[in-house]
């Protein structure tokens, strides 16, 4: 047998992937994403290219779909589809969070997955990658139809996940309420008290410290790392934040911690700038206790105005951290940011950049951080519940933070020097790629053709 150029090799898995997933556009973008940037590492590594190891880690162990029946509060009777993709479990169980939001189908599933299995490889926390979810829509629903709902879906989940299996965790519209209703099934069903079987649970019964703060602090720590590498800092910069969910509230929080000014916060229906600073509490209690809209923090503020519609990205900066959704920030925004004077991004969110925006950043020397190292501080705190978990032990809030910084601080100097040495210092998102591709890689290849 002959060993393929990475060039052919790149461009047969493409096309594989292409033919295959054809109706998938997000999974297609994330997998092409990352296949742009691996020439380098295929060229030092041939031998992943004789073992398939590519062709492998593009297609999904398993991908389940189900039917998730529930009754709402009229005694209608309503369906949703639920979906887990089971993706690698090289490195360990499947790790990833359960995702409700009408805009779910197995495409989305399966970009949230594949980007999963990367971002766990960089937290160096023996974590495979999976994700799922439902297009079940949480919002104007009464508690009672979110327990039914979910009771319902952990009905089928149960039969596919455990501790050393498959540990789902939450993501757009799976909160402490939701993972609170499906463990309580899943303990119900199962006769079992199994900590680990999910994480993100409530502090006073086996969630872990800092866990809702993580993935939000933990971009705020990576775009610290990555500014102070070029002798600059967040402290005294103006901050456009997009989303106003748990990720977006915890950056903002953080970023007020670190001298930073954060002026913006969204959500579905629009936007609101508030150049005094947000007030991290009223948000809190807009979003978290009241669960109301984005222009209510406006009408209590007066400094904010709110921004029906449009999107945040019209509003410049110093620092972008996009933690929304998916393809939220495009090459128009990127251009209008770059002319603002944006001097980094660091992605909360799952891919929120297009990549023509990328590269848009890229060429005008903007810091860029790829939220498959950026936002890995959630899921990275997640293993270390799981540990907490196995131990029956609880780390205290300082403990716990100071443990996020340290893996955060890892995850950019692993990234960073992978940058370096496939010949693009500081190209964060060829550095992520190729950094946690080398790991599963080398795991998979020891494993067998599997
Ligand atoms: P939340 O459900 O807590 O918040 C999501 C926020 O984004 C809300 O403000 C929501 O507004 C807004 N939003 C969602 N979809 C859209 C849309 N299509 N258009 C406009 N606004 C939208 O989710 P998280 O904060 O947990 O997740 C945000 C992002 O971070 C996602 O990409 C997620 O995958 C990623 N992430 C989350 C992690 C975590 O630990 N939670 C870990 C790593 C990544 P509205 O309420 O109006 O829908």
């Amino acid at each position: 047998m002959t060993t393929p150029t990475p060039e052919f090799h790149l461009r047969t898995v493409a096309e594989t992937v292409a033919s295959r997933s054809a109706a998938e556009p997000e999974f297609l973008q994330a997998v092409n994403e990352v296949l742009e940037t691996l020439h380098p590492v295929l060229a030092e590594h041939p031998e992943f290219m004789e073992a398939g190891v590519l062709d492998r880690l593009v297609e999904p162990e398993r991908q389940l779909i189900f039917r998730v029946p529930w009754t709402d509060d009229s005694g209608q009777v309503r369906v949703n589809r639920g979906y887990r993709v089971q993706f690698n479990s090289a490195l360990g169980p499947y790790k990833g969070g359960l995702r409700f939001h009408p805009s779910v189908n197995l495409s989305v599933v399966k970009f949230l997955g594949f980007e999963q299995i990367f971002k766990n490889a960089l937290t160096s926390q023996r974590i495979g990658g999976g994700k799922g979810g439902s297009d079940f829509d949480p919002s104007g629903k009464s508690d009672a139809e979110v327990m039914r709902f979910c009771q319902s879906f952990m009905m089928e989940l149960v039969h596919h996940i455990g501790e050393d299996t498959d540990i789902p965790a939450g993501d757009i519209g799976v909160g402490a309420r939701e993972i609170g209703y499906l463990f309580g099934q899943y303990r119900r069903i199962t006769q079992r008290y199994e900590s680990g079987v999910l994480t993100g649970k409530g502090v006073g019964w086996g969630g872990a410290e800092v866990r809702t703060e993580a993935t939000g602090y933990g971009a705020v720590f990576f775009a610290e790392e990555m500014l102070a590498r070029a002798g600059e800092g967040i402290a005294g910069r103006r901050a456009i934040v997009s989303g106003s969910g748990n990720v977006a509230t915890y950056a903002i929080e953080k970023i007020q911690q670190l001298g930073g000014t954060p002026i913006t916060a969204s959500d579905s229906s629009g936007y609101i700038v508030d150049e005094a600073g947000i007030d991290v509490d009223l948000l809190k209690q807009v979003k978290e206790v009241e669960r109301a809209r984005i222009s209510v923090y406006a009408d209590r503020r007066p400094s904010a105005r709110f921004v029906s519609g449009g999107s945040v990205w019209e509003v410049t900066g110093e620092l972008a951290f996009p933690c929304a959704t998916q393809n939220e920030l495009d090459a128009n925004h990127a251009r209008s940011l770059v002319a603002g004077g944006l001097r980094a991004v660091a992605e909360g969110a799952n891919m929120p950049t297009t990549p023509e925006a990328v590269e848009i950043f890229q060429q005008a020397g903007v810091l860029f951080a790829p939220g498959k190292a950026a936002n890995a501080g959630g899921v990275a705190t997640s293993a270390l519940e799981m540990r907490q978990n196995a131990a029956r032990s609880r780390w205290d809030r300082d403990t716990s933070e100071s443990r996020l910084h340290d893996i955060m601080r890892d995850v950019h100097n692993s990234t960073y020097e992978a940058s370096e040495r496939y010949g693009r210092p500081g190209d964060y998102v060829l550095g992520a790629n190729s950094a946690a591709f080398v790991t599963v890689a080398q795991a998979m290849l020891a494993q067998g053709v599997i």
